[in-house]
């Protein structure tokens, strides 16, 4: 059902050319955009979206795009989703591999509070938090355009791999981390490139120190406030452990950096394309430190250069991330260590789910869950999915079918299927039964 990408895919995805003022005072960020989209979908396309995530209730801010034009003529959008969503007609139709250009201007507004679940779009403790900040096309597959609000407890985005040239302009006496790579043309004013990577994210603090160092060709680079240098140092090492290790167990990071940026956020941490944040809460000798570290560098494999869709299908990247994290600690601190957490997180959190009437099946969009069972079910009970799976064909084998999913699916979108399809081409079969009874099936 998935094929890999074809060699010429990538000049396909997107061009984005954003340049953003931010106004630390007001915490306000306008915004003028342009990009180029072409319909890499194989049919013709009668209308396309964009999403304004600072609008959604999980971001809890504000965007307002004050103009648009579609090839150089003004058009007006319909407004979708409580202003999440702007949806554009094309007329005519825009056919296979016809190219539009948009030209937007915006301005958006930063909530000025931690309050807003997990503040993951905030201006809070010297910390501008600014992912998506930009209007964002969605992904459109064989269910048409993926436009949704998402639940607050789950990843928003949904988005194909697109390339960003991106222009800030900022308070010189902060410091700018995003997503790909930025220099500053002179003080106050930075240039920075992405892609092929799912979206942009962007973090200014007034107060951030930095330690970094190279691993496997990249840099790690960890960003923490200057009072928590020694919780700054020990992210940095287990950000540089964690990618050393997946860099060789799944195969190699195609990007020259990566940014562990402490942040007010209210979630332990949180993915991005080439950067992931980590609670601030976390780095004075919290012991969840590490887990959440190893958990959000995970994610640059899973999520990040293999996608798939968050919203409708998180334990794809959740519960494989979260094994991943649980090989971390198998390979850092041993077996024994390992299977204390297997049985004591893991399958403790499940049997939980089963004694007390909770089971549900894994493979559910995040909207199914009621909010306190989201993470006992996908991350938890989806897990062990894994665990079985390895169990079953042997660790070459295992090993061999994450390498060569990560490498079929390398920029591009995954799915169930294309995880099941892989474990077939390695091992002969699909192992149906494991999947139907960890990821479609409940116990009674
Ligand atoms: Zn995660």
């Amino acid at each position: 059902m998935e094929t890999p990408p074809p060699p010429d895919a990538l000049s396909l995805a997107s061009q984005y050319a954003i340049s953003l003022t931010v106004d630390i005072v007001r915490a306000q960020v306008t915004g003028e955009q342009q990009v180029r989209y072409t319909n890499a979908e194989g049919v013709s396309l009668r209308d396309l979206y964009l999403r304004l995530f600072p609008n959604t209730p999980g971001y809890g801010g504000g965007m307002q795009v004050t103009s648009i034009r579609l090839n150089g003529e003004p058009v007006s959008p319909e407004v979708r989703l409580g202003g999440s969503a702007l949806r554009l007609l094309l007329n005519p139709p825009l056919a296979p591999m016809e190219t539009v250009t948009l030209n937007l201007t915006f301005t958006v507004t930063v909530p000025l509070t931690d309050e807003i679940d997990y503040a993951q779009f905030a201006y809070v403790r010297g910390v501008m938090a600014l992912p998506e900040v930009y209007p964002l096309i969605p992904v459109y597959d064989d269910e048409g355009w993926n436009v949704e609000i998402a639940p607050e407890y789950g990843d928003a985005v949904y988005s194909d791999v697109a390339f960003y040239q991106v222009d800030v302009t900022a308070p010189p006496a902060m410091t700018l981390v995003t997503s790909g790579e930025c220099w500053a043309p002179e003080a106050g004013r930075w240039s920075c490139q992405a892609g092929p990577v799912r979206d942009f994210a962007l973090i200014l603090g007034d107060d951030y120190q930095v330690a970094r160092q190279v691993a496997e060709g990249a840099i790690v680079n960890s960003y923490f406030y200057s009072g928590h240098r020694e919780g700054g140092e020990q992210a940095l090492r287990m950000a540089v452990d964690a990618f050393t290790l997946y860099s060789r167990l799944f195969g190699p990071y195609p990007y020259e950096e990566l940014d562990v940026v402490e942040t007010p956020t209210r979630a332990g941490g949180i993915e991005y394309p080439t950067l992931v944040v980590i609670s601030d809460r976390l780095y004075t000798g919290h012991p969840r430190l590490e887990w959440v570290v190893a958990h959000e560098v995970a994610h640059q494999w899973w999520y990040g250069v293999v996608g798939s869709d968050q919203v409708d299908e998180p334990w794809l990247d959740e519960a494989l991330t979260q094994y991943t994290t649980l090989l971390y600690h198998e390979f850092f601190y041993g077996a024994e260590t390992a299977d204390e957490i297997l049985k004591g997180d893991f399958q403790a959190a499940y049997d939980r789910l089963v004694d007390e009437g909770n089971d549900m099946p894994a493979g559910l969009p995040v909207a199914a869950y009621p909010r306190d069972l989201y993470s006992p079910v996908v991350y938890r009970k989806g897990a062990l999915y894994f665990h079985a799976l390895r169990q079953r064909v042997g660790d070459e084998n295992f090993f061999a079918i994450l390498r060569a999913y990560y490498r079929r699916h390398r920029y591009g979108i995954a799915t169930p299927d294309s995880f099941l399809a892989t474990v077939k081409a390695v091992t002969g079969s699909e192992h149906r039964d494991l999947y139907e009874r960890w990821i479609l099936g409940v116990s009674r």
